[in-house]
């Protein structure tokens, strides 16, 4: 039996600890400096949106194909977990307010230069919105970004908590925080007095010390309940200032985010943010006015300098991180290219 550390049980350790977990000859160690239900990660803050075609705005086609890649992933992980309804792929929709509507050209425009599969999108008919979303016909101006998906990342932290915590094959030490003994595996056995055979550091912005250029991006969210507010995928509102998304979970729930700020400051929700959010959300449908909000989140997204991710292998370490704001977009495929170029071979 071959012996995993994985230190770090956000987004990228239940990630990895689940895909290596296919190999029936694998034990794994879990670390996490904060409680099993995900609190202290990025994961349980995120909306869980799969959007190869959106991020392309800012991102490179790299990102691009690694989030189509994922996305074909993310239904067989959810299926393992017994929660496959956590995986939808119905597109979503982008839509602006007519005195933006340059703003959403030059989107679609930047899109369109960057992949060749951006042709088949295009502005969408009247009554082609009203058939996908009925709630958006008032919108003059909307595309469907058609290879979209999401993942209830809420759900996805719940079943993936309970699916390792009762793993034959799986050890979870929760309150433990890791700092010394990170630089490779002979020093993390030395350090901590253990016999593994392989350590993962999925620690997030818990990496900082061996990876100088790592850096938070702050982002907020709202969780809303919205009875009167019927959408089936997510949408997004481009906006010169105030771009936002809405995405819709069970019971007319709603995750609308995020802000994208240059801190590492993880205090709850700014006013600003706030009123510039839910002003956007209640400009896309006036029903969101009577909406409750039932919770606000706020973290960072561990980031490098080039907001790329990278894996680095060393000496029985291996280090996955920097996925900004593409964490559910990209890291099935990322655990894979990880797994592939280091452990499989190595072990
Ligand atoms: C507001 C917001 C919205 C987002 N929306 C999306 C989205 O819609 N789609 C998308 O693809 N991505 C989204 N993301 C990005 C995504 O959440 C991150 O890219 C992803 O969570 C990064 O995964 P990670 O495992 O590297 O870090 P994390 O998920 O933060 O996990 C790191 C884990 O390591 C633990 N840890 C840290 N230090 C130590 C230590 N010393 N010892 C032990 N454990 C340690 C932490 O407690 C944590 O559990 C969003 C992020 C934010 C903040």
């Amino acid at each position: 039996m071959k012996k995993i550390a994985i230190v770090g049980a956000g987004l990228l350790g239940r990630v990895t600890a689940l895909t290596l977990l296919e190999d029936k000859n694998i034990h794994i160690t879990l670390y996490e400096k904060a409680r099993y239900d995900g609190e202290g990660a990025a994961a349980s803050t995120a909306a869980g949106m799969l959007s190869p075609f959106a991020e392309l705005e800012t991102a490179e086609s790299v990102i691009f194909e690694y989030g189509l890649k994922s996305i074909e992933m993310w239904s067989k992980i959810l299926e393992q977990l017994g929660i496959g309804e956590a995986f939808s792929q119905k597109g979503s929709v982008i839509t602006a307010h007519p005195q933006d509507s340059a703003e959403l050209e030059r989107f679609i425009a930047t899109i369109y230069a960057k992949v060749p599969q951006a042709k088949e999108i295009r502005l969408l008919q009247n009554r082609e919105l009203t058939a996908l979303e009925p709630s958006l016909s008032h919108h003059t101006m909307a595309y469907h970004l058609y290879a979209e998906g999401q993942v209830d990342s809420a759900m996805f932290i719940e079943a993936s908590t309970l699916f390792l915590l009762n793993h034959p094959r799986v050890t979870w030490f929760e309150n433990h925080f890791i700092e010394n003994g990170m630089e490779d595996l002979d020093a993390f056995n030395a350090t901590h007095g253990t016999d593994f055979d392989w350590i993962f550091d999925t620690r997030g912005l818990g990496a900082k010390k061996e990876m100088p250029d790592l850096r938070g991006v702050r982002g907020e969210v709202f969780w809303l309940d919205a009875p009167e507010v019927n959408l089936s995928r997510p949408i997004r509102l481009m906006h010169p200032r105030y771009k936002i998304y809405i995405v819709p979970r069970a019971n007319h729930r709603f995750v609308i985010g995020a802000t994208e700020i240059e801190s590492e400051d993880r205090s709850p929700i700014s006013v600003r943010s706030s009123l510039e959010l839910l002003s956007a959300v209640y400009s896309v449908h006036p029903s969101f006015a009577e909406a409750r909000i039932v919770a606000t989140k706020t973290d960072c997204r561990p980031s490098l300098e080039d907001n790329l991710p990278r894996i680095e292998q060393h000496k029985g370490m291996t280090r996955i991180n920097g996925l900004y704001r593409h964490g559910y977009l990209l890291s099935p495929a990322i655990v894979q290219d990880a797994l592939d170029g280091g452990l499989r071979r190595v072990v």
